[in-house]
Parts: C-alpha cells; structure tokens; sequence
C-alpha cells in the first residue's frame, strides 16, 4: 500500500495484546493511517459501542480531490461526518475502511471525549495499554506483504450469482449475474457496469413508487422519456442482442447519459450512473423533515422485526435479519437502505 499523500511505502503493525489483535498501515514519513473495518473500533476498545457509524450525509465544500481506496479498486472514498460530528474523515463506502491524514488520529480522539460516552479515554488508552505495553511485540513490516484487494460489486451490496458468457459492451470482459434487492441483473466485473432489461428499471421504479414514499415520482418521466430523448448512435453492442449496437441517451432531465438498445430495450448504465441515482434519491428523502423521516423509518423497523421493544443492537441475528431485510426491503423503503446498509457496515463479518 502506497500512502495517498506522499506515495511513500506503508509499513503494516499487528499488535497482539491479551485481548486482541489491531492491525494497522501506517506511513512512517507523514503519519497517515490506512485502518481496515474494525480497526477503528478495536483501538478505541475503552469506548462503548461502535464509533465506526459515519453520517452519509454528502459533506459540502470539499475543497481537496477524493481519494482512491487502498483496497477497492476504482472507488473513491467518501468524506464523512465522523459519528454525526463536525470532523470529517475518509471513508470506503465499499469495505468500510477509513484513511486518517496524519495528526487526524488525535482529532478523533478529541472529538471522543467530547461526545461519546466513554469508560476509558478514548485513544490514550489504546496507546497506554496496547501501543506501548505490546511495542516490542508488535509485528512490522511491509505493507505490501499484507495487502488485499475487496471485490467491488457494480452495485452496493449485490451478490455475485453466476457467469454469463455474454459481453460488456464498455470494455469486452464477461458479464456476471448479480443478485440485488430480488431483481437479477448482468454487471461487469471489471468496468462495473449493468445491463437491465426492459422491464427491470421499471420494477425497480414500481418498488420504489409502492412504499410509503409517494413523494418519490421522479423517475416516471424518466422511464418514459428514454424511447423519446434526443439519441446520439453509441459504438457500444447490446450485450444480449447479436450486433445491435445501442442507442446514447441523456436519462430524463439529469446529465447521466445512458446506453440505449432500441432492438430488446434493455439499458446499460456505466459504473456510478445507477449511485448517481441512489444518490439523488437520498437527496430527495434528506429535504423531508428528518424527524417525520426517523419515525417513519423507526415504524418500519419496529413493524418488521414485530419483537418486543429490543433495543436493535440487542437483537442477537441483528446481522442475518439486516441482510434479509436489505434483500426484500431495500428499494420499497429507501430510507431503510440507507440506515441499514450503514447498520450492516457496522457489524463485523464473520
Ligand atoms: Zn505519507
Ligand atoms: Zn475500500
Ligand atoms: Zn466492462
Ligand atoms: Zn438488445
């Protein structure tokens, strides 16, 4: 891993203390951290509960580029508001993954005392217990000899379901099927692009237009307008059309240029367009009142789970009942999607 600072080489740490084991990349020249989901938690093991939850509302003025992912590759991190704060770190939506310019550590640790209910003190306990007690028996080495790469889906949260030996019509690698919120689409490992059907954007939109949130039109217009939009003839072949090629189209009033093919009517949309759209969804629910919006979302919960008045994180398969719940739910409750995504995120892997 190269520091996305100043390029230096990383150097890995793996402490084993008694209770644990807190692996981290640091760069030795500018002290930037790379901490992998979970590290974060683990260093501030005196803190109760996760500190891991970031707000996904979209930070504004953001004055410096977005960084690459150390481990994902092609996706950007995100600037978060650390736990609802008014820090703002990087994070990877897609491993959940933080980067910490260096000196960001001890802002971090500042913003813990201020807001957390905490035991201990936050990360001076971590360094007083765990970094300086267990120094010698720390294990360090080069970063490169640690180093892994996460698999990006196209789409957040899709399962990989089988191989197709249909071909991306973007960069010429095989299309995979992808399963997500019920609905089976092809995407490309590579280019992270996917190809829906005819009707598949359209049952995605009915999903959407069911729930609770009759506000969320806005992609009726959309839909409608692809076959009238001013066309552009792409180069592009339709993946499931022999020697079709497809159709370049501006997608309803957006600037999101999709892929058109006028034979099946099926749309290909290039890495990013579809959270482009997930994106301005947020957008739209983030200008209702957040508290009519956290009732909403609270009932919902509630209604699902039907237990008793568990607090959530006291729900022992909280994880397995969250991954079902972001299959079946997702996309007629999009406020869910985000809340739970993040509450997923949250919960280790096992
Ligand atoms: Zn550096
Ligand atoms: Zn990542
Ligand atoms: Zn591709
Ligand atoms: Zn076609």
């Amino acid at each position: 891993m190269k520091c996305l600072n100043c390029n230096t080489e990383m150097m890995n740490h793996l402490i084993q203390t008694k209770k644990d084991q807190i692996s981290y990349d640091i760069c030795e020249a500018c002290g930037s951290l790379w901490l992998d989901r979970g590290e974060l938690d683990k260093m501030a093991f005196q803190v109760n509960g996760s500190i891991e939850y970031c707000s996904t509302d979209k930070v504004k003025d953001t004055s410096e580029p977005n960084k690459e992912c150390p481990r994902c590759k092609g996706t950007t991190l995100d600037k978060v508001y650390f736990i609802g704060s008014e820090l703002t770190l990087d994070r990877c939506r897609n491993c959940g993954g933080f980067w910490l310019d260096g000196g960001e550590l001890d802002l971090v640790n500042k913003e813990l005392q201020d807001i957390m209910p905490i035991k201990g003190k936050g990360f001076s306990e971590f360094v007083n217990n765990a970094h300086l007690p267990y120094w010698y028996k720390r294990v360090r080495r080069k970063s490169t000899e640690t180093d892994f790469i996460v698999e990006v889906p196209p789409i957040k949260g899709a399962k990989l379901e089988s191989e197709t030996e249909y071909i991306c019509p973007a960069c010429g690698f095989k299309l995979n099927v992808y399963a997500v919120f019920k609905i089976k689409i092809e995407g490309c490992p590579k280019c992270k692009g996917i190809f829906l059907d005819k009707d598949e954007l359209r049952r995605l939109k009915d999903k959407i237009s069911q729930g609770t949130w009759q506000t969320l039109r806005w992609m009726d217009d959309e839909v409608e307008a692809v076959e009238k939009a001013n066309a552009m003839p792409s180069k592009r072949l339709c993946p499931k059309c022999n020697q079709i090629k497809m159709i370049s189209a501006t997608f309803g009033d957006s600037k999101i240029i999709i892929d058109w093919c006028p034979k099946c009517h099926g749309l290909w949309l290039d890495q990013d367009e579809f959270q482009e759209i997930t994106d301005n969804l947020r957008d739209k629910l983030n200008k209702l009142s957040s508290d009519e919006m956290k009732k909403k979302v609270f009932e919902e919960i509630k209604e699902i789970w039907s237990g008793p008045e568990a607090k959530i994180s006291e729900i022992l398969d909280a994880k397995a009942a969250i991954s079902t719940l972001i299959n079946v739910k997702i996309f007629e409750h999009p406020a869910l999607f985000s809340t739970l995504t993040e509450l997923s995120s949250r919960i280790p892997i096992r």
